[in-house]
């Protein structure tokens, strides 16, 4: 069975990264988590102590900036040089950054371009914003997930509180809506659901629920794995 790209893309917290992580296991494909690669900018711009005003500069940190990421265990990793960041990209503070890095046309374009590299033989799941839209307009299978907005706060307060970092339901709530009216009005490649992409509502769903469904549309387009 030839293995094709797979893009889930949707708001913050809809439950995009643990559904396409674990359709990734069920279906034998490789997980790209491309949400990963933005915070690590946020993460660089943060430690060179650069401001996101500062295109320029942001253009030239992109220039040289050497991030890689593995796959070979369950959840991506994700190295700037040879040091594993993937644990501190996590934080609140980079998350309101990553979202705002990401908006920057440097940053986006060579995100983009290694995206592409990484995936375009097929046999990969990417989650992000603008994947079934911008990234791979032609992949074979598209989803959108959405959730209530107090659905996705609650989702996102539970993971904070399980990593032991403590925050309101109204912070976490307002960071949401902040991060999603940020990536869905940028100029380039904003967050929108593709017109042939599936839509998922999860607010109901349970994630064991969400991949079962996601696993039958994919059997179903695919005429069974
Ligand atoms: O998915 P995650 O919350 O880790 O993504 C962090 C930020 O990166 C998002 O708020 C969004 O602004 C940006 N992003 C993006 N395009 C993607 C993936 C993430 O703009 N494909």
């Amino acid at each position: 069975m030839q293995k094709v790209i797979i893009a889930i893309d949707g708001p913050a917290a809809s439950g995009k990264s643990s559904t396409a992580r674990l359709l990734a296991q069920r279906l034998g494909y490789v997980y790209l988590d491309t949400g990963a690669m933005y915070r690590a900018c946020a993460l660089q711009a943060q430690r060179e102590g650069l401001s996101l005003e500062d295109v320029d500069a942001i253009a030239t940190m992109m220039d040289s900036i050497n991030l890689r990421m593995d796959f070979a265990q369950e959840q991506n990793r994700v190295f700037l040089d040879d040091e594993d960041v993937s644990q501190l990209i996590r934080s609140e503070s980079i998350s309101k950054m990553s979202s705002a890095i990401s908006a920057l046309t440097p940053v986006r374009l060579k995100m983009v371009e290694l995206q592409r590299r990484i995936a375009h033989a097929g046999g990969f799941i990417l989650d992000g914003r603008d994947i079934g839209s911008y990234v791979f307009p032609d992949a074979r299978i598209k989803f959108f997930l959405t959730a209530d907005v107090d659905a996705r706060a609650q989702r996102r307060l539970l993971e904070l509180q399980a990593k032991g970092i403590a925050a309101s339901f109204e912070d976490v709530r307002a960071d949401l809506l902040q991060r999603d009216k940020n990536d869905r009005n940028r100029t380039l490649a904003p967050l929108v659901q593709a017109d042939d992409a599936i839509l998922i509502d999860t607010t109901l769903l349970t994630l064991e629920g969400q991949v079962d469904l996601l696993y039958q549309h994919v059997q179903k387009i695919l005429g069974g794995l």
